[in-house]
């Protein structure tokens, strides 16, 4: 009953909602399609990448700066704000071990006497239900490497795949590898994963300043547990007060009880009432057991989530500040540049490359041709027919070369490539130089004739022409 009145101010709660919620988009979200693209995929198989529903092929990588840096920011943000809120809210890591340690071996098969008391080991004499746990685990943990791998096998390729499994067995190798490091990590490594193991957990707090937001001891209401550095007002590691007689003691005020439920919640084994730690992950256990203890003496938890001089000065936290303006305005502009690159994403990819001749003659020096070499790829969802024209370097045409080869628009499926011998010729003079041959610079206009305003490309080329005394030699020799 008790719990059911304080349900709405525990963060517990709050967390396993969100918990759900991240676990429902992360094995729902593969299976979304809009026109045949997924909001995420990393799709080595066919060389394509999926942002936002938009299909990418691997040689448009210029997306990936933007993604990184997306990242980074992302990354830095959160943390100067709100510290390891990833680690308690949405870090696969953390709601693993509450599925498998609170969930399964303490609310389901009773192997741990209570979820309010991390430190104790599991009860004596169940090695049935240890195996049941584990079985069961080892299920979900080969249900999360799938899930994984869907972000880069799509589903509709993994349901093919997994059916003939001796085909694709780099694909069931990486399954079943995730698989056996997540029950692995999970059973026996638990949370020295995050306090040994995960980068993110080394280089985090190097990002907090005075007005991040974490789990907070008030020292001032709850009174001084641990002896503090006097220059830097860090703990030195060493109580000062082992009891409520001692606390009391050295300040008749202090309203900690001792209890210790905070040091018991803690899946990391720390005393919070210490102050700052590189262990905290930030999931609130220990505020939530100090709502239960000090609400049943009618006062707030002495153990907030909070930044440390907010709770200093009995404040509401500062949110807008120069880091995290900064942080956000930069994550603003990397989105919206992310944004505006994948919408003018090319729908067809050109490569121009000349032959090795300069250029050929043709009727007796009357035709002038240069040949080029064009790889055209459609990276569209759709099949296309591709031309192109000749403009000059003003993109007006230029009407004096034509397209010889090929001599009509060509088609090209969804998502293929061709490569073309393209031919250019013109009957017209365009240079008249006595010395030496003449490079013109030209550009290539390719366009799928079908819808040529969305899907045209351009690439700058030249077009050489022979020296004017050579060519009218050629068309003396006819002549005469
Ligand atoms: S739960 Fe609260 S009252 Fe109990 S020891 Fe921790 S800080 Fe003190
Ligand atoms: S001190 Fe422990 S229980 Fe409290 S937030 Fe940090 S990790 Fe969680």
């Amino acid at each position: 009953m008790a719990e059911k009145k304080l349900k709405k101010h525990l963060y517990r709660y709050k967390r396993y909602y969100v918990f759900i919620a991240i676990t429902i988009v992360a094995l729902v979200l593969p299976w979304i399609r809009i026109n045949g693209n997924h909001f995420f995929l990393l799709n080595f198989d066919h060389m394509k990448v999926h942002l936002f529903f938009v299909k990418f092929d691997m040689q448009e990588l210029y997306l990936m700066p933007f993604l990184l840096i997306m990242g980074f920011l992302g990354v830095f943000f959160m943390t100067t704000l709100g510290g390891r809120v990833w680690c308690g809210w949405a870090c696969p890591q953390t709601i693993f071990r509450v599925i498998y340690r609170d969930l399964l071996k303490t609310k389901l098969l009773g192997i741990r006497k209570s979820i309010q008391n991390k430190q104790a080991p599991d009860k004596k004499g169940t090695t049935g239900k240890q195996i049941i746990a584990f079985v069961i685990w080892a299920i979900l943990a080969f249900i999360a490497g799938a899930n994984f791998i869907w972000y880069f096998v799509p589903p509709e390729d993994f349901l093919k795949y997994i059916q003939h499994p001796s085909e694709h067995m780099v694909m069931i190798g990486f399954i079943v590898g995730i698989a056996a490091f997540l029950i692995y990590d999970i059973t026996k490594l638990k949370e020295d994963f995050c306090i040994y193991v995960c980068p993110y957990a080394r280089v985090q707090s190097v990002m907090y300043d005075e007005e991040t937001i974490q789990a907070v001891y008030d020292v001032g209401r709850g009174g001084q547990i641990y002896e503090v550095d006097p220059r830097t007002g860090v703990s030195i590691g060493k109580k000062k007060a082992h009891n409520r007689k001692e606390l009391l003691a050295q300040d008749p005020d202090a309203e900690c009880t001792y209890c210790e439920a905070c040091v018991r919640v803690c899946p990391t084994h720390i005393d919070i009432r210490e102050g700052t730690q590189l262990e905290c992950i930030n999931c609130l256990e220990c505020a939530d057991a100090c709502t239960k203890v000090m609400g049943s003496l009618g006062k707030p938890s002495l153990i907030e989530w909070n930044s440390i001089s907010a709770v200093k000065e009995h404040r509401r936290p500062k949110f807008l500040r120069f880091r995290t303006i900064a942080y956000g305005v930069a994550l603003t502009v990397a989105f919206i540049a992310l944004l505006w690159m994948s919408t003018t994403k090319e729908y067809m990819l050109l490569n121009v490359n000349r032959t090795t001749e300069l250029y050929e003659t043709e009727d007796h020096g009357k035709i002038v041709e240069n040949a080029y070499i064009m790889l055209f790829q459609n990276t569209d969802n759709k099949d296309h027919k591709y031309y192109f024209t000749v403009l000059k370097e003003d993109k007006t045409p230029f009407k004096a070369i034509y397209v010889k080869k090929p001599n009509k628009p060509f088609p090209l499926s969804a998502g293929k490539k061709v490569k073309k011998i393209a031919v250019l010729a013109t009957k017209e003079i365009l240079a008249k130089d006595y010395k030496k041959d003449v490079t013109i610079p030209i550009i290539i206009k390719a366009y799928a004739v079908d819808d040529p305003k969305k899907i045209v490309v351009y690439r700058k080329t030249i077009f050489a022409f022979p020296r004017y005394d050579n060519l009218m030699k050629l068309r003396k020799e006819q002549s005469q």
